[in-house]
């Protein structure tokens, strides 16, 4: 008998939508999914959190969907909402790997059900599993002293500060870090002297030389997708129609995307600058003299 209270009536208008984006890997509806795992109903919750594990192959925004799944994943108060979260969590496993203190301390957390533990467990694996591979073919250095490093304590830097450092240095910065957590947090935003919330030490003393020399820019921190490439954060300079590019990471992936961007600003016939982690040391100077060329300093 059809009943015809509704909530019920909603409930099954929300579960039936979670199945239909999982079923059609609709990835464009990425983000409502991100919001039915804040539904107060679990049961959609759970099939919202099996369908963003569906989505994977199809490369939703991994950031903000992993960032979501392992909320949920820590906050349901459904056990099985929190083993279908990181069981989805685990499908993006190189997104996970910013997680990966999170899932550590779920795999081990003794008040949880066994079932959500394993999982937490296997997302850790899996966040491991992907990033060895990513990096196993590609020589490492310290972020520090520029010294090679192992495999061994690239993985360390790469777990504990999302950059890798030898063990000299990775000791000597888990000592300046009093707080771990807020270490790990204050990573992921640093402010420009005019107060832009920046990815990298790179961005922000890009930002700092700008507005030092009174040069207007537009910052975007927000992750888009062009066709099948994730435009990172960029520096727009509006009076002079320029752009100006840091690469952070040499990773595989991130260089082919790199690769793939400036392909699309050369055809889209930008004026960009273009910047790396390698012209860390000398950065101002680097991007004055390249500034030089379309603008008077
Ligand atoms: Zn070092």
């Amino acid at each position: 008998m059809a009943s015809h209270d509704p909530t019920v009536a909603e409930q099954q208008r929300l579960k039936a939508r979670a199945l239909e984006i999982g079923n059609t890997l609709d990835v464009d509806a990425e983000a409502e999914l991100r919001a039915l795992l804040q539904s107060p109903y679990p049961e959609v919750r759970r099939l919202a959190a099996s369908a963003l594990g569906k989505l994977a192959p199809r490369r939703p925004n991994e950031f903000l969907v992993a960032e979501a799944l392992a909320r949920a994943a820590e906050t349901d108060d459904r056990p099985q909402v929190r083993q279908y979260a990181l069981k989805a969590l685990a499908k993006y496993p190189r997104a996970a790997l910013a997680h990966l203190d999170r899932l550590r301390d779920l795999a081990r957390n003794p008040t949880l059900r066994d079932y959500v533990r394993a999982a937490a467990a296997e997302a850790v694996a899996a966040a491991q599993q992907a990033n060895r591979q990513a990096y196993a073919r590609t020589h490492h250095w310290c972020t520090r002293c520029r010294r090679i490093i192992g495999e061994e304590d690239f993985m360390q830097g790469m777990e504990l500060f999302g950059k890798p450092y030898c063990r000299h240095c990775l000791d000597e910065r888990i000592l300046e870090s009093k707080n771990f957590e807020l270490v790990v947090d204050e990573a992921k935003k640093k402010r420009t002297e005019d107060g832009t919330a920046v990815q990298s030490q790179g961005e922000r003393r890009i930002a700092d030389f700008l507005s030092q020399r009174r040069i207007a820019y537009v910052y975007d921190e927000r992750y888009r997708m062009a066709g099948d490439v994730r435009i990172r954060p960029d520096f727009y300079l509006p009076e002079f129609d320029l752009y100006i590019e840091y690469w952070g990471m040499d990773t595989p992936d991130y260089v082919a995307n790199m690769k793939k961007k400036l392909f699309l600003y050369q055809r889209a016939g930008k004026k960009l600058i273009s910047l790396s982690f390698r012209d860390f040391d000398r950065l101002e100077t680097i991007l004055a003299e390249k500034l030089a060329r379309y603008i008077r300093l």
